[in-house]
């Protein structure tokens, strides 16, 4: 039976309660994310069961590019196994595809302004078999971002899986992440965004599932502003940043790091090093540190001030970035005729990607394992 996931950014398995469900289905409760919990990793993780997969932020290693290409990926990902297997594919809007082995392709991009441009921006990254679908749909497109994206995505998908019937098709959808981020709660719009995925879905089997959930921020605080040292780059992740050094021996800037944070302990929590983030998370990069945030500390990438109010309905009311194993956590929810009905409490991340290319049918090499006890 062909295959359709959803991705909703953001979900949390307590989110889920207000959202449709087709029928009988398995789901675990808390899926544990990998380090970071940010989108464009978390979304990396799904693909490849892989921790040390390499894409370690949404934006590339000290830019304000983002990490669209999947050549960026060092692991194998569940497209090229399936690529191999000759299956069909589509992928919507999911992040880290862009040139990915995949039939249907519309990677999610980040495009410049003007409208034109962004045509030509998603021309050049879009598979020739979705040039008809984006031909077609592209007036839903407005803004490029947001609920526009969202709808586009949803009505390129369904169409897709109506007209071409890929065997293994993926889709990414970012409201409830947008709403979060503003503390709002509104469940309407993907409800609908699901049903009419339901509508043209039949046949499928569905898996939903999320990259990571929320955590509310009550002040933003400059990590770079308080340690105030130039051999220090800092990258922040929300709820941690990154910290490169240069011309400075790690021994030296970690002190630098120890001195902020005792001077502002509520501020600045855990202070790891590059052995031991790869010792308990398995993800290495050029970085010497890794500073987790102190709780509902938000680090803030600019260094104008010390600290500032999250202001209400800002984008950062709440967010992710935080140390996987505190939660909240993702979920997933196989929907199928062969779900075993069961409920796990809990699995890993890596645990995904092998569980659907096993639904898929075929085997995916990784660090996770597949949770067999979801399906008969
Ligand atoms: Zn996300």
């Amino acid at each position: 039976m062909p295959l359709a996931v959803i991705s909703i950014d953001a979900a949390s398995w307590e989110d889920m309660q207000h959202l449709p469900v087709r029928g009988r289905h398995s789901l675990v409760r808390n899926v544990v994310g990998t380090f970071p919990t940010l989108t464009y990793p978390s979304h990396a993780t799904l693909l490849t069961g892989s921790f040390s997969h390499g894409i370690l932020h949404n934006e590339k290693e000290c830019s304000k590019d983002w990490n669209i290409d999947a050549a960026a990926i060092k692991s194998r990902t569940i497209f090229d196994a399936a690529a191999e297997k000759g299956l069909s594919t589509a992928s919507v809007s999911w992040p880290v595809t862009v040139n990915a082995p995949v039939s249907y392709l519309f990677p999610e991009i980040w495009p410049p302004r003007q409208a034109e441009e962004q045509i030509r921006c998603y021309m050049d990254v879009m598979s020739p078999g979705m040039i008809p679908f984006f031909e077609k749909y592209r007036h839903i497109l407005r803004s490029f971002k947001g609920r526009d994206l969202d709808s586009f995505s949803t009505i390129v998908f369904s169409d897709i899986l109506r007209k071409c019937r890929p065997d293994l098709a993926f889709l990414h959808l970012a409201d409830i992440d947008c709403c979060k981020h503003q503390g709002l709660t509104d469940y309407s719009f993907i409800a609908d965004c699901l049903e009419r995925i339901y509508a043209a879905a039949a046949g499928y089997d569905i898996i939903l599932l999320s990259d990571h959930s929320q955590r509310k921020a009550r002040l933003k605080f400059s990590l770079r502003k308080a340690v105030n040292d130039s051999r220090l780059t800092f990258q922040e992740g929300a709820f941690f940043s990154y910290v490169y050094t240069d011309g400075i021996a790690d021994g030296e800037a970690y002190e630098k790091l120890c001195i902020a944070r005792d001077s502002y302990p509520d501020c600045i929590g855990e202070i790891l090093n590059s052995e031991e983030v790869y010792e308990r998370y398995h993800v290495k990069g050029g970085f010497s540190f890794v500073v987790e945030a102190g709780d509902g500390v938000y680090f803030t990438p600019s260094s104008n001030t010390l600290f500032s109010n999250v202001d209400k309905e800002s984008f950062s009311m709440a967010s992710h970035g935080y140390l996987p194993e505190k939660g909240p956590h993702a979920f997933f929810l196989l929907d199928s005729e062969r779900a075993s009905g069961k409920e796990l409490d809990s699995a890993a991340m890596v645990d995904i990607a092998p569980t659907i290319a096993a639904l898929a049918g075929f085997d995916l090499e990784c660090d996770g394992k597949v949770l067999e006890d979801l399906y008969e």
